[in-house]
Parts: structure tokens; sequence; C-alpha cells
């Protein structure tokens, strides 16, 4: 196959990507899981996502000739437009399928998976209600493949993102002797997935504060302290992330009421003021305003890092999409049809 994809020369802006670059590829031609990432992709993930940060509105030629499917089969607003705008400003061509897509009539994932995969297209963004069906499809597509959120188990570029915006915070390459507290619906969140396997890597402490129906058996094999009760387990830390109760996978069974919860566990002024005094609040959003985080507290707080977090998001999904799709080794993915 002949790619219709000629160099073109680089601007001045290009040239110093590729120099924050130096010629680096990851370890993983897809990304399902943080358990993918050594720590040296971290790295590089962080350096690129940060270099794109200072250019936020240029348009990179580094993918012209690159297509992106976005196949998101459940609702998304963040990480669904900053990957399709994160494609377009490295130059791709992107289309989106949806939750009404052939998934919806009866066609398997990975029918669907393979036949969007026909086009030749470099990444495939997937979204799904349902755990797994990254980690299928990346064995079986040429695209790579980046996990946008699998029902109840990972949501790797969020936590990119999130420990991008701590890291930078705090200074430094690690996040040793930082103490960051996970509030919230435990059981349910594909965000805690990837946020506690990256911030062990990265070294920090990490407690959790939830009703222990909320709290899933497994969680003891990463190696965090649970808390029953939230002024015990914000007293002192570096970082409260507060997580939505995820009701549109049964969390409500697992609880009173939200208003019950809320009085339990959400973070209110009161409650942020046990945290250090140059400690951050974040949450992955959507926020939902006075049951997880208090309104007040909620964008304009100064401790508030949630719109921050969004900021990175683009710059690590950048990063992220011109690493995959164009690699500098010229080593392509291996993959089987079903
Ligand atoms: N936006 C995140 C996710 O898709 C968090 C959430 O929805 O609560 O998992």
């Amino acid at each position: 196959m002949v790619e219709n994809r000629e160099r073109h020369s680089l601007s001045e802006v290009e040239v110093d990507l590729l120099a924050v670059r130096q010629k680096r590829d990851l370890s993983c031609f897809d990304l399902v899981s943080i358990s993918q990432l050594k720590n040296r992709d971290l790295e590089l993930i962080f350096e690129v996502a940060r270099a794109f940060r200072d250019y936020k509105t240029y348009k990179f030629s580094f993918n012209k000739g690159f297509s992106q499917i976005n196949a998101f089969f459940e609702p998304s607003t963040r990480t669904m437009a900053s990957f399709d705008l994160a494609a377009k400003q490295l130059s791709m061509d992107t289309t989106s399928v949806s939750s009404s897509s052939s998934v919806s009539k009866g066609e398997s994932f990975l029918d669907t998976v393979e036949t969007l995969d026909s086009y030749n297209v470099k990444t495939m963004i997937i979204r799904s209600a349902e755990s797994g069906v990254p980690e299928m499809a990346a064995k079986h597509t040429q695209a790579s493949i980046i996990n946008a959120g699998d029902g109840w188990h990972e949501h790797p570029t969020q936590a990119l993102l999130d420990a991008l915006t701590i890291l930078d915070y705090f200074g430094g390459k690690s996040l040793r002797g930082k103490t960051v507290t996970i509030v919230g619906d435990i059981m349910h969140s594909r965000v805690f997935g990837s946020l506690v396997r990256i911030l062990k890597k990265l070294g920090a402490d990490v407690r959790i504060a939830a009703p222990l129906t909320l709290i899933p058996k497994s969680v003891e094999k990463f190696g965090v302290k649970w808390f029953g009760d939230i002024e015990a387990a914000i007293k002192d830390v570096d970082v409260i992330y507060a997580l939505r109760i995820q009701s549109e996978r049964g969390a409500s069974g697992f609880i009173p009421t939200l208003r019950e919860y809320s009085k339990m566990f959400g973070i209110s002024r009161k409650r942020l003021d046990l945290a250090k005094p140059s400690a951050i609040l974040m949450h992955p959003g959507p926020v939902i305003r006075d049951i997880d985080v208090h309104s007040a507290l909620a964008a304009l707080d100064p401790q508030s890092f949630i719109l921050k977090q969004v900021e990175n998001g683009m710059a690590v999904r950048k990063a992220l999409l011109w690493l995959l799709a164009d690699r500098l080794d010229g080593k392509v993915k291996e993959f089987r049809r079903l």
C-alpha cells in the first residue's frame, strides 16, 4: 500500500517538538491499561504533552495523511471532544460512530471494529459501557487502539492527564511523599482503575474514602488504605480526588440516597480545609454539584484544579496520538483478524 503522505518541511515549532521527542517511541502500540506503560513511557508522554501545551492552538502537520475513528458506544463530552480536536490539530481526518452504530442492531463489537479498521485508520478511540472491548479490539486491528473508558475497568488517558496535573503542580518527576485521597464510587469507577495504577507507579501514598458498599474486595492489591470516615481520610493530604456516583452502572443500589451519601462523603469547604493548605481538589467530570463536590468549590475556587485537568487532557491526548500514529522506529503493530 502506498501512503498518500509526504513529509512537509517542518516549521520552527515542529522542530521544537521533535527536539523534545528526541526520536523516542512508546513501548506499546495501543493504550488499553496504564499497566502497559513503563516509567520511561510516562516520562515521554508528559514531556511531549508539556511541549504541546506551549502551543495550544497551533496546527501541526505531524499526522497529516492519517485518519482517526472515534468509536464512542457510550456518552462522552470531554474525552470525545478533546480526542477529536487533538487529532485535527495534528492534521488528521476524523470521523465518529456512536451508540447508534451497528452494535445496536446486533452486530458484535469485533465485527464493527474490524469493519472500521478496514478504512485504514491509524488510530481508533474506543469507549464502551462494557469492560474489555478496547483490549479485544487491540488484538485484531492494524490501527492503534486507545481506551477512552471501558465499563468499570480503566480510563488511561484520564489518569495520564491527572498525573500530569499533579506532577506539574508539585514539581518533580515522582509523587514520592505525596498523599492522594480518592473519594467516591471506587467500585464502579474506571477512572479509579487507571488513577490508582498511575499514582502507585509514581510513588504516591493513596487513600480511598467511601462507604464500604462501594469498595471492591480486590482493592487491597493496589496497596491503598480505606477510610470510612471522610474527615480522617483527608486530614493533611496533598490531593483530594472526588469521583461521581456511577448511577448508570447501578451504584444507587449501594448507597442509601445521593443526599445521604453527600452528607457523609461530599467535599465541602470545611472538609477541604482539613487537607494541607497547599492541597488541590480534582474531579474527572462530570461534576454533580452539591453531591460529589460543593457547588462553590467546583470551578472557581483557587484550590479547584478541575478545569486545569480538562486543559491538560488536550495536551496529553495530542502527545499520545502523535507518539502512536507517527512512530519513528518504523516498527509496525502485529494483529490477527478473527
Ligand atoms: N468522565 C469519566 C468517565 O467517563 C468519569 C465519570 O463519568 O464519572 O469515566
